[in-house]
């Protein structure tokens, strides 16, 4: 039936440290509706039965048909029209079930109280995703897609069995977020066969920048994995190195131009671009002229240099 509707409504699920939901950008229209998007509360890493979670997710399906949504949804990015099939099965993910980092960026959710976020323990996930294959839940399509976002991915102990799980399984778009600290022989394997594409959020061009923002001191190591990574990338533009627009620490024209100049010299393919979220939540929706330009200006001599270019979710809502 065509109608409006989401892959994360009909297909996603998100693995929280502390409940299940349909996706995790409920946030984009404003923190007081994010909570909207829970399928299940306290939710530490039990095995999931299929007609809970595939009855929760008709009920939200039914209302796309009638044209109605969640505030959460309302004015979301990802709503597009097409002929959406009834079949219920899963195959968007997104794991934020844990918290610990080897990063410590100030934007960072974590950063109220790193310590204890370090020191969550995370649920085993292994067990369950492999459930769900087991039990049918889990269907590849060409739109089917695992985001890691955590935490850092590389040092959660079950990272190499989880990714060997999905490409076992024929996944073949496999999102990984990274500090890129950590250098992860599971994410060179993934890149070398285009199934894993990875992105490291540097948001600087030079030490300084990069120490005031992450707040540890390994800019020359990442740049040395990020290397590694684009080697093992080849020309797939599988590898993204990411720019967080984060006024007033990053957001002029030399850190921008550097950063560049380090994404060319370290054999980079593709970029991605975004604006930091408590900022993009404070300022919505009235943005400052210079956050547009400057999203205009990385577009710009990313084309020039030959770039890829993605614009990520934040970044997209600024120029909508
Ligand atoms: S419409 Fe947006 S916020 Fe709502 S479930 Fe879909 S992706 Fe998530
Ligand atoms: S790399 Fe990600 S999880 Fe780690 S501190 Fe930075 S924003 Fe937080």
């Amino acid at each position: 039936m065509q109608y409006k509707s989401c892959q994360w409504v009909n297909r996603g699920i998100e693995f929280r440290t502390d409940s299940l939901r349909l996706c995790c950008y409920g946030y984009l229209q404003g923190r007081e509706t994010e909570h909207q998007t829970i399928i299940k509360e306290n939710y530490h890493g039990e095995f999931l039965n299929s007609n809970e979670i595939f009855e929760i997710k008709q009920k939200y399906k039914e209302m796309h048909k009638k044209g109605e949504y969640l505030d959460a949804c309302k004015d979301c990015i990802y709503l597009y029209e097409k002929d959406w099939d009834d079949e219920n099965y899963i195959n968007h993910f997104t794991f934020n079930h844990w918290t610990k980092c080897n990063c410590n960026c100030s934007y960072c959710y974590t950063r109220e109280d790193k310590k204890a976020f370090n020191s969550y323990k995370e649920y085993p996930l292994y067990p369950i995703i492999k459930d769900m294959f087991k039990k049918g839940m889990i269907k590849h399509t060409d739109e089917a897609c695992v985001i890691f976002g955590g935490g850092e991915p590389t040092i959660l102990h079950e990272f190499d069995k989880l990714i060997d799980l999905f490409l076992v399984n024929g996944c073949k778009n496999i999102r990984i977020n990274s500090s890129g600290i950590k250098y992860s022989k599971s994410i060179e394997k993934g890149l070398k066969l285009g199934a894993i594409s990875l992105v490291i959020s540097t948001d600087a061009g030079c030490r300084e920048t990069y120490e005031k923002i992450k707040q540890v001191k390994t800019y020359k190591k990442v740049w040395e994995n990020i290397r590694k990574y684009a080697k093992a990338a080849g020309n797939n533009n599988l590898l993204k190195v990411k720019y967080i627009l984060y006024p007033p620490i990053n957001d002029n024209y030399v850190e921008i131009d550097k950063w560049f100049d380090e994404i060319v010299k370290n054999g980079v393919k593709a970029v991605s671009l975004s604006v930091e979220q408590h900022w993009y939540n404070e300022n919505q929706p009235d943005f400052t002229p210079e956050i547009y330009k400057q999203i205009e200006y990385m577009k710009e001599r990313s084309k020039k240099l030959g770039l890829d270019l993605e614009i990520y979710c934040e970044a997209l809502a600024v120029l909508k």
